[in-house]
């Protein structure tokens, strides 16, 4: 049968590194890119005889992350250890948390615009908040680096907060996963809990794949994918996955539950090994540590919740009259939000003004010259002065373009003064009075619609009014005047 008849099931596991100064269980400093093996001690390295000690922030920065994802926190959470070898972790286990973890249940909204753009326009389930199962706290692994013959191990990274985000088998697609990997960084940078920045390692995510017939059947075999690393590539690997899936099934095949991996290069997923049952890592719980009560760390966190982006968008659209689309562009994206929040404290105009021009001119002058939004070198403040010599009549809204333009190379300038040397100043009231009688005079057939009630033709003598002044004339202004004079 064809792979879209069947039902995709998929869930996934993601770890992501939280933004600490320290590691989880010693005092070393979390880096990344350093000289390495440089920011380690008997703990991290997992030396006989070494004792963690716990990093409270890490642990408050997990709570706040299952706030903002409607999770809730048992009153005591355990720490366990997870038995297994592999050469990054030369204890032979890692301390992580099994069934007390710090939270449980909870959720992540899709939000549209982190579906991949050619799927935007095909939103399956607009507006589906993804459920999760649990976040638990572990400890990252060391850093290996494979090469011919030889293997490279670096512990720079062992110990490193790791949240490990897990959610129920609840993503139905490719497209899904990705607006959900995305919409996940997007809550997490805007906590300030993560980078979560995928090219650096920060995040991680395993994703596990079935396919069935039929909604009755029980779930079918699960085939995980260990390990991927960026958003497009997960699409793809699932893309893959299940077609390969489907065809097996349609060939009368038998799947057996194992671990993949996907190469990027050949563009398919290959077996590495079939899975080890859980209870293979003979959890219990660690001995070194304490189970820890949650709540003085909930009350102190609650307080740090922020608004998230679809509430901040929300509340743009209805105190200022932002649209869906606008809202959501500006807060796709924590330093954009910024910028639109910094320039709408000093602009004397309307917030949706503000985010037209940071969406029509600002975002596509930073997309040309390929700048980041922080590294804009007009500042929220200038434009937000810009936008005020529009409001007072000074520059047209042409005019500010090219101001805009200018005052990208010589931000230091002054918005005011530049406008004036460029030329740009209130034209002589005079002149475009007499413009607008001229006008008035030329098209008495409009002049008489208007005075009907049509006022949406002064439009069309604000525009004769502007062609007539070569585009000098402030249009509001046009218009306020043709207003006095036929109303
Ligand atoms: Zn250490
Ligand atoms: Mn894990």
């Amino acid at each position: 049968m064809p792979v879209s008849d069947y039902i995709v099931t998929i869930g996934l596991e993601v770890h992501c590194q939280i933004k600490t100064n320290t590691k989880m269980f010693c005092g070393c400093q979390t880096s990344f890119a350093d000289e390495p093996n440089t920011h380690t001690c008997p703990t991290c390295l997992g030396l006989p005889g070494a004792l963690p000690v716990l990093n409270e922030f890490a642990i408050e920065r997990t709570i706040l992350s299952g706030m903002l994802l409607a999770c809730s926190t048992p009153p005591t959470v355990v720490w366990d250890r997870k038995n297994y070898f592999y050469p990054d972790m030369p204890k032979d286990y890692q301390i992580t948390q099994m069934d007390l973890p710090l939270c449980l249940g909870g959720g992540v909204p899709l939000y549209d615009h982190n579906y991949p753009k050619d799927a935007q326009k095909s939103i399956k389930n607009p507006g589906k908040v993804v459920q999760l199962n649990r976040i638990h706290l572990e400890e990252d692994v060391a850093k290996s680096t494979h090469l011919a013959n030889s293997t490279l191990i670096d512990f720079n990274r062992a110990g490193t907060p790791l949240m490990e985000i897990v959610t129920e088998p609840d993503i139905e697609s490719a497209e899904e996963t990705f607006a959900y990997l995305k919409s996940l960084q997007q809550i997490l940078i805007a906590g300030g809990i993560s980078d979560a920045d995928m090219d650096k390692g920060q995040m991680r995510c395993d994703v596990n794949i079935s396919v069935r017939k039929n909604e009755s059947d029980p779930l079918g075999t699960k085939i995980e994918l260990k390990n991927m690393n960026s958003t497009s590539a997960v699409r793809r690997a699932i893309h893959y996955e299940v077609a390969r899936q489907c065809q097996a099934l349609d060939s009368g095949e038998t799947l057996v539950q194992a671990t993949w991996r996907w190469d990027e290069e050949l563009g398919e997923t290959q077996e590495m090994r079939t899975k080890e049952d859980a209870h293979d890592y003979r959890y219990f719980p660690d001995p070194d540590l304490l189970p820890i009560t949650t709540a003085d760390y909930i009350e102190k966190v609650r307080p740090l919740v922020p608004e998230l982006p679809h509430e901040k968008s929300a509340r743009f659209q209805k105190e200022l009259g932002l649209t869906e689309y606008d809202a959501s562009v500006i807060t796709s994206d924590v330093q954009l939000v910024s910028y639109f929040e910094t320039t709408i404290q000093s602009a004397e105009t309307s917030g949706k003004k503000v985010a037209n021009w940071i969406i029509n001119n600002l975002l596509g002058l930073l997309n040309e010259k390929s700048v980041e939004i922080k590294e804009s070198p007009v500042t929220p403040e200038k434009l937000a002065e810009i936008l005020n010599l529009i409001e007072a009549g000074t520059v047209s809204n042409t005019q500010a373009k090219d101001l805009f333009t200018a005052l990208w190379d010589a931000p230091e300038k002054d918005p005011a003064a530049l406008a004036k040397k460029m030329g740009f100043e209130p034209a002589d009231t005079g002149a475009i009075d007499s413009l607008i009688d001229e006008v008035i005079a030329a098209n008495p057939d409009k002049v008489a619609e208007i005075q009907g009630g049509n006022e949406k033709l002064l439009n069309f003598l604000t525009g004769q009014v502007m062609k007539a002044s070569k585009g000098k004339a402030n249009p509001k202004i046009v218009t306020d005047g043709l207003k006095a004079k036929l109303l």
